[in-house]
């Protein structure tokens, strides 16, 4: 029997529980119904989680005195977008919705930010409550707030933080996800052991097999750490004036590797990966992170089976410069997450010239 305490995100007015469990899905109901301010709640799914889980969700809301709606997005990043948005408003608006209802987003990370950001949205706002189904969404994307669609012009260019007003991961979920999902978001797990928790990073190190083997305790003790982790972050630093930006690391170089080969090529954690190992070799090579723990980021990725090298036919300057073009960026210098210990952080700022001088070094 695998019993985690709630994890409680301290926000004033916009607080919240996250509860991470196995087999918890079935509950939903009976964790909503004291918490919701009417009986009226939407589920915005895919197609996929929709077929896997959707009817234990419906059926425990129903069982709770909730009358239910849903509306069903196409899986994809691509839909992440201002139409389906629009959509889902529309339904909402179809399905009389009221400003005392609730959207619930029962998904990944795509399903979690567009209902999200349509929850900010809508009427002026309703409560969001998040069902994460993938690991990143449930170590990442579901907690903090952060909602939002993507543009022709970049990634999640529109958007609004909105706080959900609980989150609940069942970690049973993630084992029918594919063997490549579950490893690209590990790659976000490696992430929190890396800039916040030596023993966390140890934790992967020792008990990398039962991960892979989807054992269930060591799922919730990792996932229920990643999101104390996240949390904690959220709480310090809501709307990224500053700490925030440590869960970046990895991201700068991951980003422009993404956008480099098209998103096509990597997977959101897979650039993540590749990410994180340039930032643990420049963490060494200019400020003081010692090698052998460079290596042992490293050790780690592949033993997850993560890539951790740059395509070799991606050129160091063009790469310099796809990292200058995100968002990240203060006056012509990019802000990289730099490691000095496992666990421990620090801002650096490049200029392009020194990201591709590195590059080529590294
Ligand atoms: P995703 O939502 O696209 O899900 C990946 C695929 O897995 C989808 O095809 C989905 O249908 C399927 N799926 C979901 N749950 C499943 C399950 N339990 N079993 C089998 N299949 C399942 O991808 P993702 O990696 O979860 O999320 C990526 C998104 O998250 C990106 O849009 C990214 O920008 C966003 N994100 C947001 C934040 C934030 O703070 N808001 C943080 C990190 C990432």
């Amino acid at each position: 029997m695998i019993d985690l305490e709630p994890i409680h995100v301290a926000l004033r007015d916009r607080s919240y529980d996250i509860e991470v469990g196995v087999d918890t899905l079935g509950r939903i109901g009976e964790c909503l119904a004291p918490l919701l301010r009417s009986k009226k709640v939407a589920i915005i799914t895919d197609p996929v989680v929709d077929r896997l889980y959707g009817a234990r969700v419906r059926d425990s809301l129903t069982g709770a005195g909730f009358s239910l709606s849903q509306v069903v997005v196409p899986q994809g990043e691509e839909h992440k977008s201002l139409r389906e948005l629009g959509r889902v408003h529309e339904e909402l608006a179809g399905a009389r919705l009221e400003r005392s209802s609730t959207l619930v987003a029962l998904g990944g990370g795509v399903i979690g930010d567009l209902t999200g950001f349509a929850g900010a949205t809508f009427l002026r706002g309703i409560d969001v409550v998040q069902v994460p189904t993938t690991l990143l969404a449930q170590v990442d994307s579901s907690i903090g707030g952060k909602t939002g669609v993507n543009l022709r012009a970049g990634k999640n260019l529109v958007g609004a933080f909105h706080q959900p007003r609980f989150v609940l991961a069942d970690v049973e979920t993630l084992r029918s996800l594919s063997e490549r999902e579950l490893r690209a978001g590990i790659a976000e797990v490696v992430k929190y052991g890396v800039i916040l928790s030596a023993e966390l990073f140890s934790l992967l190190e020792d008990d990398a097999d039962r991960i892979l083997a989807l054992d269930r305790e060591i799922l919730a003790e990792v996932v229920h750490r990643c999101a104390t982790a996240k949390a904690r972050v959220v709480m310090e630093d809501e709307r990224e004036g500053g700490l925030r930006a440590i869960l970046n690391f990895g991201h700068t170089l991951g980003h422009a590797v993404e956008a480099m080969t098209g998103y096509r090529r990597f997977l959101h954690g897979e650039a993540v990966a590749i990410g994180m190992a340039f930032a643990a070799r420049l963490s060494a090579a200019r400020y003081g992170f010692p090698v052998a723990d460079a290596d042992r980021v490293e050790a780690l990725l592949k033993r997850f089976g993560l890539p951790i090298t740059i395509p070799g036919e991606l050129n160091p300057g063009d790469l310099a410069r796809a990292v200058e073009t995100d968002k990240k960026r203060q006056e012509d210098r990019v802000k990289f997450v730099c490691v000095e210990e496992i666990g421990k952080t620090r801002f650096e700022l490049l200029s392009t010239q020194e990201i591709e001088e590195s590059l080529r070094a590294i």
